[in-house]
């Protein structure tokens, strides 16, 4: 059994880079497990057990870094060159979460702005300037935290279904909607257990 548990702290932590830079991770020991066993004799099923508050928005034209700021496809105004900009005139960034340490209204560890990690704040005080304007602040670095809504301390997680994939005996039975308990029964089933 491979747990990739640190995509879960990058999340609470509100930094989507150190998140998706393990989801990397999780892939590469998934396909080293694939390499390594036979789809006639091995069932792989690769889960999580819950989603995050993270969010994909905008429309961002086809090859766009996903840290980055949302520079517009085709339809949107300047379509692929300038960041397109919200109604107060200031870009955003492809990805978002609903709460968490994100939020950029000054906290006890940081002032107003974009936050950076490590930031674990234990107070908040509401946003006074409006939105930050990203077009100064490094939103592709590792360190940068995507805005968040809500003023956290830590990221929560969120409530979607979750994706499930498999290979091997009893994979066809991993489909659709499924309640959690069922991937305990699919896999007693694949190994022949009563
Ligand atoms: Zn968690």
């Amino acid at each position: 059994m491979v747990e990739s548990g640190r995509i879960d702290h990058g999340h609470h932590a509100g930094n989507a880079y150190r998140a998706l830079d393990e989801t990397i991770a999780l892939a590469d020991a998934v396909t080293v497990a694939l390499e390594r066993t036979s789809p006639a004799d091995t069932l792989i099923v690769v889960t999580a057990d819950h989603s995050h508050t993270l969010t994909i928005s905008g429309y961002p034209k086809r090859g766009n870094p996903i840290p980055g700021l949302v520079v517009g496809a085709v339809g949107e105004e300047k379509a692929g060159t300038e960041p397109a900009r919200d109604l107060t005139g200031r870009p955003y960034t492809t990805l978002n979460y609903a709460n968490g340490p994100g939020y950029t209204g000054a906290s006890n560890l940081q002032p107003e702005g974009a936050k950076k990690f490590p930031h674990q704040p234990k107070s908040y005080e509401g946003i006074t300037r409006g939105r930050p304007d990203l077009s100064s602040v490094e939103v592709t670095s590792p360190e940068h935290l995507e805005e968040a809504a809500i003023a956290l301390g830590t990221e929560t997680h969120g409530g979607e279904d979750v994706g499930i994939w498999a290979r091997g005996p009893g994979a066809a039975a991993f489909h659709g909607t499924q309640e959690q308990s069922f991937v305990y029964h699919a896999m007693a089933q694949a190994l022949g257990w009563n």
